[in-house]
């Protein structure tokens, strides 16, 4: 009776039950009116209306949980946005057979307080429609590292991100001939007419295209048909323990081969060990990446380029 709709001029009878949520929380209170007054209003018809708000509760929460979760990362992008985007830290690649950096990978850092993955971060962000955005501001924070790091940048983006007007002309402001834009299957490819399509001026303006993650659950063959790029690079899961490991070796082996075959370099990730190193060395894998030539980190930690001998 405490309700204010409970005292509306003219209502004769009220009946008015809680809206609660699984959780527990109070949503709302759930109610039925009349402007006649109603003396037979029994328990009764109070264990009716319950049954009706649980039922009411069911049908709200997805909705709720929804709006709350959009409203959660918002609030964590928010400070992201702000600050011009994610904090972009570089990891050297290096060249197996002379050791030495011929190139970084530039990797999104979110606030370690997230305990979430950066793929994660992003995937979140387009799930409330904030992930074009994300990268964008991810590719312009890498490519403010281009003047201080040599060689090439290997930067990320989806295919959804790729084929936004703006990211085109982002990446048309770039050095393109330093750029290798690494493009993963972890999003269906719905259009591979329109990717091809926005690639194909900064290609021809010397832009290098990698298919990441090749040999992950995710990523098919035919991704890297269509595409024809570049570089492949090989998942780490593939090639971490592929030393002792004849299947793992086979079949980093049978990738270098069609790769090279088509022109194409490869590029090991996640290499950990020495003797991985040297296995994928053995197997005529070009370029290597991973905690054995070093972490991801600051700028100043890459090693500077060393000329090749010859
Ligand atoms: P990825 O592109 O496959 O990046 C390689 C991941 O492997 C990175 O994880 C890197 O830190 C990690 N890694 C490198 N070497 C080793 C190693 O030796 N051992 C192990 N265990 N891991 C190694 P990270 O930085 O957590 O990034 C995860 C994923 O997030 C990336 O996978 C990429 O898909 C996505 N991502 C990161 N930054 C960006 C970005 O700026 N834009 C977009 N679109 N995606 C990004
Ligand atoms: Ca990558
Ligand atoms: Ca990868």
């Amino acid at each position: 009776m405490k309700l204010p709709a409970a005292r509306m001029p003219r209502l004769r009878s009220y009946v008015s039950v809680p809206v609660v949520l699984s959780d527990g929380r109070l949503y709302g209170t759930f109610c039925a009116a009349g402007l006649t007054s109603d003396k037979d209003l029994t328990r009764r018809d109070k264990a009716l209306m319950d049954v009706l708000a649980s039922a009411a509760a069911v049908i709200i929460e997805p909705e709720v949980r929804a709006q709350q979760r959009r409203t959660e990362i918002e609030g964590r992008l928010a400070p992201v946005f702000a600050a011009g985007g994610p904090v972009v830290v570089l990891q050297p690649i290096v060249d197996l057979a002379s050791g030495t950096r011929i190139g970084a990978e530039a990797l999104s850092r979110f606030p370690a307080e997230w305990g979430i993955a950066p793929d994660v971060a992003f995937a979140e962000a387009h799930s409330i429609g904030e992930g074009d955005r994300l990268e964008l501001l991810a590719l312009e924070r890498a490519a403010d590292h281009l003047d201080r790091v040599g060689g090439y940048v290997a930067m990320n983006v989806s295919p959804d991100t790729l084929l936004t007007p703006e990211c085109g002309a982002l990446l048309t402001r770039l050095p393109l001939d330093r750029i290798l834009l690494e493009l993963s299957e972890h999003d269906q490819v719905e259009d591979y007419d329109r990717l091809g399509a926005a690639l194909a001026p900064l290609r021809a303006a010397g832009l290098r295209l990698a298919i990441d993650d090749v040999g992950a659950g995710f990523s098919s063959l035919r991704h890297i048909v269509v595409t024809a790029p570049d570089v492949l690079k090989i998942d780490r899961s593939i090639v971490s323990g592929l030393d002792t490991d004849t299947v793992l070796s086979t079949l980093v082996g049978s990738l270098v081969d069609f790769a090279h075959g088509c022109d194409v370099q490869v590029v090991a990730e996640g290499v950990e060990t020495a003797a991985e190193a040297a296995m994928l060395l053995a197997l005529g894998v070009d370029l290597g990446q991973g905690w054995h030539f070093g972490r991801p980190g600051p700028v100043e930690a890459l090693a500077p380029l060393v000329a090749l001998a010859g």
